[in-house]
C-alpha cells in the first residue's frame, strides 16, 4: 500500500511529457479517489486502496504515453463550468475564454439576445455565454453527432437551459434567421504545422484542429456565410492562430465588415478577431 504523498511523487515520471507534472498527478489521483485536489493536500499520509492505486497506475502510464489529462479524467474546467470531454471533440482551452469575455462585452446592452456558436464541440463557448444571462437564447452547432450529444449532456449537467443544439456543417442546417452575435472557434491549424505531431493535440480529432488553405478555409467560409445570419450592427467573433490576425482582418474587410479588430489572449498572442456587420448596409 502507498500513501497519497508516495503516489504524488510519481510526478517525476511525467517530466518528459508534461509541462505540469505535479498538477497532472494530482488531477489523476484526485479522479481515482473521487475527491478534489485539496483533499490530497490535507490527507498526504493516508493509504490509498489497492483498486484505486491500480487505476492510478494505468492512468499514469497512459499519461506517460502522452494522452491528455482531460481525456483521462473525462472532464475539463472552462469559465465557471465543469465540462465532460471525450475524444470526439477538442479540449477547451483557457485562451478561448477570451471569446466568451468579448461576447459578454458586446452583448452587455442586449436584453433578449440570440447568439450562434459554430463548431461548439463540448459546448464550452455556448454554455459559458448562456450561463451569464438566462434571457439570452443560444444556438450551438457542430458537424459531429457525438459532439452535439456531448454538448447537450454538458448543458444538462450544468443546468443551463437556454442553449439549443443542432447538428450542422457550419450554416448548412441552420434555418434562416438573424443573430445578435455569432461566435466560433473553428479549426485553424495549417495541415503542415509541425505542432500537430507534439503533445496533447496528437490525441484530439483532426477535424476540430486542421483546416485547408494554411488553416484559413473554415474561417473564410464562416466570414462569407455569416452576413446572411447577422442583424445589422451585430458582431462576428472568431478565434484563430497567433499569426493569422492580418489574414483574418483582410478577409473581414474584403467581405465588407466594419470595426475590424484583433485582440490578444492571456499569453499576449493574437487570438480573436472581431467585426461588425455594417449597421447601414
Ligand atoms: N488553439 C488550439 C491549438 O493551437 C487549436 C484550436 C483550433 O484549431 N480551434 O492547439
Amino acid at each position: 500500500m502507498s500513501s497519497i504523498a508516495e503516489l504524488l511523487a510519481s510526478r517525476s515520471s511525467l517530466a518528459a511529457v508534461s509541462d505540469t507534472p505535479g498538477l497532472d498527478v494530482e488531477l489523476l489521483l484526485a479522479h481515482c479517489l473521487d475527491k478534489d485536489r485539496s483533499y490530497l493536500k490535507t490527507w498526504t499520509e493516508r493509504e490509498v486502496g489497492e483498486q484505486q492505486q491500480q487505476q492510478f497506475a494505468v492512468l499514469l502510464q497512459r499519461r506517460q504515453r502522452g494522452e491528455p489529462i482531460a481525456y483521462l479524467i473525462g472532464s475539463r474546467g472552462f469559465w465557471t463550468l465543469d465540462l465532460r470531454v471525450n475524444a470526439s471533440t477538442l479540449i477547451p482551452r483557457p485562451e478561448t475564454e477570451l471569446l466568451v469575455e468579448l461576447a459578454l462585452e458586446k452583448l452587455a446592452d442586449t436584453a433578449a439576445a440570440r447568439i450562434l456558436d459554430l463548431g461548439t464541440g463540448t459546448g464550452a463557448i455556448a454554455l459559458a455565454i448562456a450561463s451569464e444571462n438566462n434571457q439570452w437564447q443560444v444556438l450551438a452547432c457542430d458537424v459531429q453527432a457525438e459532439a452535439v450529444a456531448l454538448a447537450q449532456d454538458n448543458g444538462q449537467q450544468n443546468k443551463i437551459h437556454n442553449v439549443e443544439f443542432l447538428q450542422s456543417n457550419w450554416f448548412a442546417q441552420i434555418p434562416a434567421q438573424q443573430f445578435d452575435l455569432i461566435v466560433s472557434n473553428p479549426p485553424y491549424i495549417d495541415p503542415a504545422d509541425p505542432h500537430l505531431a507534439q503533445g496533447d493535440v496528437r490525441f484530439e480529432p483532426r477535424s476540430a484542429l486542421v483546416a485547408a488553405g494554411k488553416g484559413l478555409a473554415d474561417i473564410r467560409h464562416i466570414i462569407q456565410q455569416a452576413q446572411a445570419y447577422l442583424k445589422p450592427g451585430a458582431w462576428l467573433l472568431l478565434e484563430h492562430g497567433y499569426d493569422q490576425g492580418p489574414a483574418v482582418r483582410e478577409l473581414l474587410h474584403t467581405q465588407g465588415y466594419s470595426a475590424v479588430a484583433t485582440l490578444q489572449d492571456i499569453a499576449g498572442m493574437d487570438r480573436v478577431s472581431l467585426a461588425q456587420y455594417p449597421a447601414t448596409a
